[in-house]
């Protein structure tokens, strides 16, 4: 099977509850995953660390970043900067682990468009309902931050037929175990296993050969 880890990005509107699945999935099998840092231009909120969560930088330190081409991708998401730093990301991939990007929309077109093998992966609450109580529940922005946040869902429902899978976020166990049975079937997918196909292609041929047939 194929050693090199697949690329997986998951989005989903603002309070989908992709982060817990993404750090639950993490937690069961830190062996397999490894979770992207993204940088940003956003404050920090209570809790969040530099470094943990994101890189937390200013606008002039994120455009110096896109200068110098160490972004896999980057987009403007309710007036700040987020980006997918390069090094980390392709480091892990090259030691077999799934590497998990949790971005918006747009990088994640931009990620398919570059890397057309990249799993993409879509979450969402059960309802309209249980996402704006999602929202509303987390208490850690204002009401106007909360009415952008679904005015851009708005938005991405629109696009999110681009992605591959569906996942709808009602039970949290449930979920983790539906985005790793997704994953590592990829890992099974033909087009990833070139290599050991054409081993065994090479193998099946010099036995054909000494075989005289
Ligand atoms: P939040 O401010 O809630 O942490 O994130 C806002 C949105 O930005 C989320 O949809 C999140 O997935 C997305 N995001 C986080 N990091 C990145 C990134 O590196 N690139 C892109 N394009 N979006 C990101």
């Amino acid at each position: 099977m194929n050693k090199t880890g697949v690329l997986t990005v998951v989005s989903g509107f603002s309070g989908s509850g992709k982060g817990t699945i993404m750090k639950e999935l993490l937690k069961k099998y830190p062996e397999q995953y490894a979770l992207s840092i993204s940088a940003t231009t956003r404050s920090p909120r209570p809790g969040e660390i530099d470094g943990r969560e994101y890189f937390f930088r200013t606008d002039e330190q994120f455009e110096q970043l896109i200068a110098e081409d160490g972004l896999l991708e980057y987009a403007r998401y309710c007036d700040h900067y987020y980006g997918t730093p390069k090094d980390y990301v392709k480091e892990q991939l090259a030691k077999g682990k799934d590497v998990i990007l949790e971005i918006e929309i747009q990088g994640a077109l931009k990620i398919k468009q570059k890397y057309p093998d990249t799993v993409l992966l879509f979450v969402t609450p059960p309802s309209f309902e249980a996402l704006k109580d999602r929202l509303i529940g987390r208490g850690t922005e204002t009401l106007e931050v909360i009415c952008d946040r679904l005015c851009r869902a708005c938005e991405e429902s629109k696009g999110c037929e681009a992605y591959d899978y569906l996942i709808i976020n009602d039970h949290l166990d449930d979920c983790v175990k539906q985005v790793h049975e997704i994953l590592q079937n990829e890992h099974a997918r033909m087009s990833r296993n070139d290599e050991f196909l054409n081993k065994f292609r090479v193998e099946l041929e010099a036995y054909r050969k000494e075989n005289n047939k």
